[in-house]
């Protein structure tokens, strides 16, 4: 019932006490666990339940352990490959998503971005230059970037979608299409996805049904 009972590794365990945080939230106690072990996941979590933390937790675990060393500042022409995407419906969320993830994964190696639409490109484009292993995006400057190249999602590992209803409501179905279809995934099973509700409409449980693969349904 602490952090320490799940295996998340010393860095993300000192960067947790740093955080102040004691014990794990309803969400993060069932939903980290199910990550680390692998599997896909659909959660309901609203805003304040922790969610932030119970898919950054495990991303952050998977990076370290099986991804660093891919995420090099690129060269002329560049473009860089991150093996974690975590996608926000909105700037404001993906902001936060960025900071708290940036707290999570201090002084572990792992390099975290954030790209937004609404804002210019240049400050984000030197950004992801220095190489990005989790990059946080909402959908559209995401597509904005894939298509300008400098984005690739061809090693892409981890996925996670927060607020999931949110983004569709906004009307973000066809670009977040459009980027899972950009991750390349053999051999099978090769992405892991976890996907973040406050609802589970039909059109949520048919995002689930095309995106996870044997996925564990969690409503805390
Ligand atoms: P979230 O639902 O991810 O937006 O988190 C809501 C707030 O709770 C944020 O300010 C987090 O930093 C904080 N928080 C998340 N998990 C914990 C925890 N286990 N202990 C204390 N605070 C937490």
């Amino acid at each position: 019932n602490t952090f320490q009972d799940i295996d998340l590794g010393d860095c993300l365990n000192n960067n947790i006490k740093r955080c102040r945080y004691v014990k794990p939230t309803p969400v993060q106690r069932h939903a980290i666990p199910i990550a680390m072990a692998g599997r896909d996941l659909m959660a309901c979590a609203q805003t304040g339940s922790g969610k932030t933390a119970a898919f950054c937790f495990p991303i952050i675990s998977g990076v370290l352990t099986k991804c660093l060393s891919r995420s090099q500042s690129p060269g002329d022409g560049w473009t860089v490959f991150p093996s974690a995407l975590i996608l926000s419906p909105t700037r404001e969320l993906a902001s936060q998503i960025y900071e708290e993830a940036e707290k999570f994964a201090y002084q572990s190696g792992a390099k975290v971005a954030v790209v937004y639409g609404g804002a210019p490109m240049g400050q984000q484009l030197r950004e992801l230059e220095r190489g990005v292993d989790i990059l946080v995006a909402t959908p559209g400057r995401l597509v904005d970037m894939i298509e300008r190249s400098r984005v690739s999602l061809k090693l892409i590992k981890y996925l996670a979608l927060d607020e999931a209803d949110r983004m569709l409501d906004m009307g973000f179905e066809p670009q977040i299409r459009k980027i899972v279809q950009r991750m390349d995934m053999p051999p099978p099973g090769a992405r892991q996805t976890l996907l973040f509700s406050a609802t589970f409409p039909n059109e949520i449980q048919r995002l689930a049904a095309d995106f996870l693969k044997n996925y564990i349904f969690l409503t805390v």
